[in-house]
């Protein structure tokens, strides 16, 4: 009889984690979060240590007939960084391994290691290990970012309570609008090579996409500001994927403006111009690694003024209801449709 054979994309790359973690449990005590926030956290004593990992693979996170490859390598620091952001703490180390083919130089590593570089001395880590090995095709990055917040200062993804005001720092679905310009110059360009990129209209939406920040900034603004957020979270999935993450984890729903989701002008620019609804692309886009975070109602009026910080919805008791209302009064449900690539 045939062995059986069952597909991960009948699972999704959730469905998958979940498999995974449902077959662990925690055995140390020093263990006290793991699979399921943006970093795990360990307890070191006085503070919490956290560790997050994040792997980029060519062809699927970075194509690097756009993407110079000292960005592939400050984001794959970034997006760590920001893992450890959303935990409400401070990146220290990273380890850094790469899988490499010989259709690359010592030049190109050299490059990604600049890259690499350059976001470790913005985000104040130190690159301590790793491991490098060969690929029989592409190039792969795995980073291991360690961090630190003290015990009183960690915020989960399962904190949000009824009544919460739901935060979003920045502006969303520019990356997303920043790859679609690249693979559309990317399709003129293998169609003619004569063809060059005309980019520089687009030139803040392909920043977002290949030079990511994470947003070690408003972690320190809101602690002096005096807030800390009941949730937290980094938008790498796209919006309405990362609410339901934290609606699952913190039992409850959440209701959001379509008028408050903050989008460039750029992007809803370039949505137009590519006939996507640029709602949509701020909803479903990803890779923008902002924080969403949930506050308290009297913390409001600390960060009112905030220039980035925008006030998008609330949270309510009914957890299995997300939804999106329409400047009409019109009440949307929420879909997430991230970036997945078991599906796509
Ligand atoms: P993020 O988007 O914040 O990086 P992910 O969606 O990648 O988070 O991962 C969600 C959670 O699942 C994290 O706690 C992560 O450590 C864990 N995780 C992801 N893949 C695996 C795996 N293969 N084995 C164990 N844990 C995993
Ligand atoms: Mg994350």
């Amino acid at each position: 009889m045939d062995q059986e054979r069952s597909e991960i994309s009948q699972l999704g790359e959730f469905g998958l984690i979940n498999r995974i973690s449902n077959n662990f449990k925690l055995t140390n005590t020093s263990s006290v979060v793991g699979i399921g926030d943006d970093a795990a956290v360990i307890d070191a004593g006085l503070d919490f240590m956290l560790v997050s990992t994040d792997m980029l693979v060519e062809g699927i996170h970075f194509d690097l007939s756009y993407s110079p490859i000292q960005h592939v390598g400050y984001k794959a620091v970034a997006v760590n960084v920001s893992d450890i952001a959303a935990m409400n703490g401070k990146a220290e180390q990273i380890t850094v391994s790469i899988a490499i083919s010989s259709r690359f130089s010592i030049e190109a590593i050299d490059a990604l290691y600049q890259g690499i570089q350059s976001a470790c001395t913005n985000y104040g880590v130190d690159l301590v290990g790793g491991d490098t090995t060969s690929s029989t095709s592409g190039l792969v990055i795995s980073i291991t970012a360690v961090g630190r917040v003290p015990k009183d200062k960690v915020v989960y993804r399962n904190g949000a309570k009824p009544n919460d005001i739901l935060c979003v720092t920045g502006d969303l679905g520019a990356a997303f609008l920043g790859l679609q310009v690249l693979e559309r110059e990317k399709q003129v360009f293998m169609e003619d090579p004569n063809m060059q990129p005309d980019l520089e209209k687009y030139e803040y939406l392909v920043g977002r996409l290949l030079k990511a920040e994470a947003r070690t900034d408003i972690v320190s603004e809101l602690l002096d500001a005096g807030v800390k957020p009941t949730s937290m979270i980094d938008l790498s999935d796209g919006l309405a994927s990362d609410i339901f993450h934290v609606s699952r984890a913190s039992g409850v729903g959440f209701r959001i403006y379509d008028d408050k989701i903050p989008i460039d002008t750029a992007a809803y620019e370039t949505a137009i111009e590519f006939k996507l609804d640029p709602l949509t692309c701020a909803l479903n886009g990803g890779e923008d690694y902002e924080l969403m975070f949930t506050i308290n109602k009297e913390d409001q009026e600390k960060i009112k003024n905030h220039p980035d910080i925008h006030f998008i919805g609330y949270a309510h008791e009914r957890k299995d209801e997300n939804v999106l209302v329409t400047k009409q009064g019109n009440i949307v449900p929420l879909r997430a449709q991230g970036w997945d690539h078991f599906r796509s």
